[in-house]
């Protein structure tokens, strides 16, 4: 089978870089174009040497829709819009769209949906093969720890991040609720401060801590009468979303349009 030509777009970011050496470590597929926006200082650059790697010969331009007409897999972790407008193109070119970026409204998510009826898109709040684990197993523990267990997930970041709580801890939110057999919605407690009166029953709590260059820290707790159970997941380098987000678009080939997971990327029934 031919290689898959890969495109990156936002390849100077914190994870393009990591995107940029994970498909040249993979088998089976090869860096082909890649983008930054408009006005970023990496621009003309090489890619791989953006990556500390050798030159691969893909210069970083800006046009998205010759990136996706000249690649049979785009990887996104953009920002939300950006990641709106990918789909779009996806959507046009056919072109499979794995997407991580995180922080989308639920209209711009409803773009995304509206792309994957054309196209197959896999979208993960997080492509690490141990935290889509940590969500079967929360799912499966909320099923069966009814709401006299209280739950509760805190997530640590680097002090970059601009959203809050990471898409990671609300994926994990949503399990624990599908679980519990109610939406997350109606059930989410976030941002205590002051007198917040005391906990609602069956609700799911979530605090956010920023700081340091902390890649990744998710606890989910289970607090009971006289015990917690708690599950984390501590991620120590990007590289283990990056090689999630490749085997993604390796597994998306020839699949028909859908919006996809990692849980069906793995194998994993919810
Ligand atoms: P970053 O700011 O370092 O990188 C984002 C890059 O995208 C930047 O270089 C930016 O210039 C570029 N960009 C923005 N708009 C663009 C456009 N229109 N065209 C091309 N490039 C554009 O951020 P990051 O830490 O790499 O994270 C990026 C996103 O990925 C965030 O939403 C983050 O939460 C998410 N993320 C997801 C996972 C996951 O497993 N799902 C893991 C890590 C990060």
């Amino acid at each position: 089978m031919a290689e898959l030509k890969i495109g990156i777009v936002g390849a100077a970011g914190r994870m393009g870089v990591a995107l940029v050496r994970a498909v040249t470590e993979a088998r089976g597929c090869r860096v082909a174009a890649a983008t930054e926006r408009a006005g970023h200082g990496a621009l003309g650059k090489d890619a791989g040497a953006l990556a500390g790697l050798d030159l691969l010969g893909v210069a970083l331009g800006t046009d998205a829709g010759a990136l996706f007409k000249a690649c049979d897999a785009v990887l996104d972790f953009t920002s939300p819009e950006a990641a709106v407008a990918h789909a779009a193109l996806a959507a046009r070119t056919g072109t499979i769209l794995v997407t991580g970026t995180t922080g989308l409204t639920s209209a711009q998510q409803a773009k995304i949906r509206a792309a994957a009826k054309k196209v197959a898109v896999v979208q993960a709040p997080n492509f690490s093969i141990g935290v889509n684990l940590a969500l079967a197993l929360v799912e499966q523990m909320a099923q069966v720890l009814d709401d006299g267990y209280d739950i509760e997930i805190v997530e640590m970041h680097h002090r970059h991040k601009v959203d809050a709580p990471s898409g990671t801890a609300l994926g994990l939110g949503r399990a624990a609720a599908r679980g519990r057999g109610v939406t997350l919605e109606k059930m989410s407690e976030r941002g205590r401060d002051g007198i917040t009166g005391a906990r609602r029953t069956g609700t799911i709590g979530f605090a956010s801590l920023r700081g340091g260059d902390v890649v990744g820290d998710h606890t989910v707790i289970f607090a009971g009468p006289g015990e917690r159970v708690e599950i984390t997941h501590k991620a120590g380098g990007r590289e283990v979303f990056a090689r999630g987000a490749v085997r993604a678009a390796l597994w998306a080939r020839g699949r028909k349009p859908g919006l996809y997971s990692m849980a069906d990327v793995l194998g994993f029934t919810r």
